[in-house]
């Protein structure tokens, strides 16, 4: 069995600067992540090691620590500054490339469009983009375009981590829902998804089988994997080496393996290693 793994996979530098600076503030003292500093079973139980507490952004004031962490995934302003008028010594690890997409939501809106997000409704970094701006819709497929009625301009932006391909089709679908609108996109998915997404298509057109590694609530693997599915090819995602079985591999000769942006380099490499296992064994 061939093991190929793609061209760009695993941890950005998004979530890599936002572990080392909640790393470093574990190592000075107590102190809570508010949310999940990233969606990936493994690294959360690295920090629980640390000492790391978990809170909730929205129960502002609710900490048993001090000190607390806003996630890579950011928050909306207000709940930003609720924090530190609440009096917690607040570190923010919100990714440069969410505060982007925060930006260009604000100027859409500050053209007085029906401000829209291309995203997961619910997930983290979709709440802080609405969060400032009440009436934002979230859109992440075309049935939730067709619910959107009309408005002389719509300004849409997208969550980070959807496939570029994906939010081309639904800005194309509301321009098709509403041909007498104006809409306005800004691309906010972030270059690392972009290089992932890419990288994955290159996969899937050689490999018979994809392995996709990262957490189970990461929306940024579940697209990964989404997007080999969508291709014809067989794909299974884990979050760990051991959840990998070896009958999966029964009759493939050509794997391809790949990893979210909260995947670290460990966990990728053990996964690499159980499949070696598994060729060696003749699967
Ligand atoms: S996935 Fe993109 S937006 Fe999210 S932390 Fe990584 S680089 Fe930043």
């Amino acid at each position: 069995m061939k093991i190929t793994l793609a061209n760009h996979y695993g941890m950005c530098f998004g979530v890599r600067d936002a572990l080392g600076l909640t790393e470093r503030a574990a190592a000075e003292g107590a102190v809570t992540v508010l949310g999940d500093l990233v969606h990936n079973g493994v690294v959360q139980e690295q920090l629980a090691a640390l000492g790391v507490q978990r809170g909730k952004l929205e129960e502002v004031g609710q900490s048993g620590t001090e000190r607390v962490i806003i996630t890579a995934h950011g928050a909306a302003e207000g709940q930003r500054r609720a924090w530190r008028e609440a009096g917690f010594a607040v570190t923010d690890t919100t990714c440069p490339l969410v505060r982007k997409a925060h930006r260009a939501l604000a100027q859409l809106v500050a053209q007085g469009v029906q401000a829209v997000v291309i995203g997961q409704a619910g997930h983290a970094e979709v709440r802080g983009l609405c969060g400032d701006f009440p009436g934002t819709r979230v859109v992440e497929g075309a049935e939730d375009v067709a619910a959107l009625e009309f408005a002389p301009r719509f300004g849409v932006v997208a969550q980070t981590t959807q496939p570029l391909g994906k939010v081309l089709e639904l800005v194309e679908c509301l321009r098709a829902r509403h041909p007498g609108a104006e809409v306005v996109f800004k691309d906010t998915v972030c270059q690392p998804t972009k290089d992932r997404q890419e990288a994955m298509a290159g996969l899937v057109r050689e490999q018979q089988l994809v392995v996709v590694v990262g957490g189970r609530y990461s929306n940024n693997t579940r697209q990964l994997s989404e997007t080999a599915r969508r291709a014809g090819v067989a794909v299974r995602q884990v979050e760990t080496a051991e959840e990998l079985q070896a009958e999966w591999f029964a009759g493939i000769e050509r794997v391809g393996v790949t990893a979210g942006t909260s995947t670290l380099e460990e966990t990728v490499q053990a996964v690499v290693a159980r499949l070696e296992g598994f060729g060696a064994a003749g699967f």
